[in-house]
């Protein structure tokens, strides 16, 4: 994925977000916001951060159940971490992706400075 592209390059940007949000999800309920996601340039940061984020709806072209199949397969379960590893989690794997520290900032909503620190305090920890 570019890692330059932002969430206004969304392929779902003005689109109602009832379209993203089906009542009785499984996989074959949405079929057109799973199309629209498929063609979106930010599909994979968006799938990172549902997963991550344990987001409801279609997120990068998946269901919650698509997504929560992820996670087993992971082992990432993002419900027991507090706050602040959520944040670690998604730098870590954003970085791992290529993205730098502005850029994810901008994406969390966060400092580029806080990145750093989530990115040094990562490191710390596999020393
Ligand atoms: S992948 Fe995410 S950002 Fe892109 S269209 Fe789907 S829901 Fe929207």
């Amino acid at each position: 994925m570019d890692p330059t592209v932002d969430f206004l390059d969304a392929a779902c940007h003005g689109i109602p977000t009832d379209m993203f949000c089906p009542r009785d999800e499984h996989p074959g309920d949405a079929p057109a916001a799973v199309r629209i996601c498929n063609r979106c340039p930010i599909r994979r940061a968006c799938l990172d951060w549902a997963v991550t984020n344990d987001e409801q709806g279609i997120w990068g072209g998946t269901t919650d159940r698509q997504r929560a199949a992820i996670r087993r397969r992971t082992r990432t379960n993002v419900r027991t971490l507090p706050q602040t590893g959520r944040r670690r989690h998604q730098v870590g794997l954003w970085t791992g992706r290529g993205y730098t520290a502005q850029q994810i900032a901008d994406l969390l909503g966060i400092s580029a400075r806080t990145v750093v620190r989530h990115r040094n305090a990562d490191t710390k920890a596999a020393a």
